[in-house]
């Protein structure tokens, strides 16, 4: 296994100061150079999630970026400037983790269906560690890494059972997900038998979007207990407490208190983890919480009508790309996280914010007070939309154009994803389309 000597604190010191905030004067001005919808980050607030971050987690505590929570290339580059690694679950996410500029020594790799060519894909390139879900996946890894007379370092990724205090959405219980205690305990009995493969660690990833401390200090807790009763005799060397850290998304959401965390990580639970021997690294997948409040997504009021006595806002943006807000209809009634024009003489009536979709789950927002002269044209905007946003939402669905996304770096800004249009999606699944022939059929 590679050391991860530098990967701490490379770029940190972006704790504290103010809140990055863009105004929506800021980002009626974007959408007026850029076109909507799109999305717009701010790299000041993602350096200030790092650095809180940073401040919470041990020194020397290793944090990877999971690509999934934003795969944009400058974005991963960002983090990887800041002393990022990657945690990556495909072919394609270590490709742009490391095109991005994190080397393969500072990435993981986690997912339930590894195929053997993705396998020997992470052997090749050498990362840090592969997460291990299944004892066959880690003997068809000992097999390819013989097979390619290559070492590499697995860790085991543990499925904790549920507990009382488990919420929907923790990746808890009988999963795809890891592997029970019993099944870590017999491979690590086998461990001789699957060199070059060497166990190094174990790894737990508890939840997403927690935006509670005493969640996180349990399952930790959980997590820790059943790596000491694995490591007997051997202490690991490295020990992945996942990611899950949440950020506020919903308008009624509370940050997540990072100083009891901070205080437990720094507590005897994982100084245990040590016994005598030298301490583990410790490493953390944290993506949501560093990308999702430094993104907004902007749309355009198209269309405002009264129904049944209700008033709906139809915008030029929807789920397609911002799938994540389609959740909502779990919980519709909680307030997504909107601000629109300012109501005249503060006047304002609820309004359901819904998209272009013919489809009734595009309502990306209900009840929104907005102001009763709401009219075409007005900005919507949409905050705390940086992960899960465009690049996990269905972008094909309907028709629609990508949306471009831009950069805020202080006062200047970059297009980072430029505005693609349908029909070039089509010519790039293949040259015999239509559309590729003759791309302008249909004024842009
Ligand atoms: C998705 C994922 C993460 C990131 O989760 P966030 O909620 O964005 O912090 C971390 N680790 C693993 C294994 C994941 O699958």
């Amino acid at each position: 296994m590679a050391e991860l000597p530098d990967i701490q604190n490379a770029g940190a010191g972006a704790a504290g100061g103010e809140a990055a905030n863009l105004s929506y004067a800021r980002l009626e001005e974007i959408a007026g150079r850029y076109g909507t919808p799109c999305f717009v980050y701010d790299a000041a607030a993602m350096r200030q999630a790092a650095g809180r971050l940073r401040a919470a987690l041990p020194e020397g505590a290793a944090i990877f970026y999971p690509v999934k929570a934003n795969p944009n290339p400058a974005i991963v580059g960002l983090f990887a400037a800041l002393g990022f690694g990657a945690e990556v679950a495909s072919r394609g996410e270590l490709a742009l983790a490391m095109a991005a500029g994190i080397p393969a020594k500072r990435i993981v790799w986690s997912g339930p269906a590894k195929t053997d060519d993705e396998l020997a894909a992470t052997v090749a390139v050498g990362i840090y560690a592969i997460q291990i879900e299944s004892r066959g996946e880690i003997e068809r890894l000992a097999a390819i890494a013989a097979r390619l007379e290559r070492p590499a370092a697995a860790v085991l990724r543990l499925d904790l059972p549920q507990d009382a205090g488990a919420r929907r959405g923790d990746w808890a219980g009988a999963s795809s997900f890891g592997m029970d205690e019993a099944t870590a305990a017999a491979i690590l009995g086998a461990r001789d038998s699957l060199a070059p493969v060497e166990i190094v660690g174990f790894h737990n990833h508890p939840t997403s979007g927690s935006l509670n401390a005493a969640d996180f200090i349990r399952r930790f807790a959980t997590f820790i207990e059943a790596v000491g009763r694995l490591s007997k005799g051997s202490a690991p060397r490295f020990v992945n407490f996942g990611g899950g850290f949440g950020a506020p998304f919903y308008a009624d959401d509370r940050a997540l208190d990072l100083d009891p965390i901070a205080t437990f990580l720094r507590g005897p639970d994982v100084q245990a983890i040590t016994g005598d021997g030298p301490p583990p690294q410790l490493g953390f997948e944290m993506g949501r919480y560093v990308i999702g409040p430094a993104g907004w997504y902007l749309a355009r009021v198209v269309a405002v009508k009264r129904t049944a006595g209700r008033r709906f806002a139809a915008l030029d943006g929807g789920i397609h790309h911002l799938m994540v807000v389609s959740g909502t209809l779990r919980f519709l009634r909680r307030p997504v996280a909107v601000a629109g024009p300012p109501a005249k003489g503060g006047e304002s009536e609820p309004t359901e914010l819904t998209g272009p979709l013919c489809a009734p789950t595009d309502r990306l927002a209900s009840a929104v007070p907005l102001s009763t002269a709401l009219a075409p044209g007005d900005l919507i905007v949409f905050s705390g939309c940086g992960a899960y946003g465009k690049h996990a939402s269905p972008l094909n669905f309907l028709g629609h154009d990508w949306p471009p996304e831009i950069l805020v770096e202080g006062d200047k800004e970059r297009l980072i994803a430029r505005r693609v249009r349908f029909e070039e999606v089509l010519a790039l699944q293949s040259p015999d389309h239509p559309a590729a022939a003759e791309p302008g059929r249909v004024p842009p």
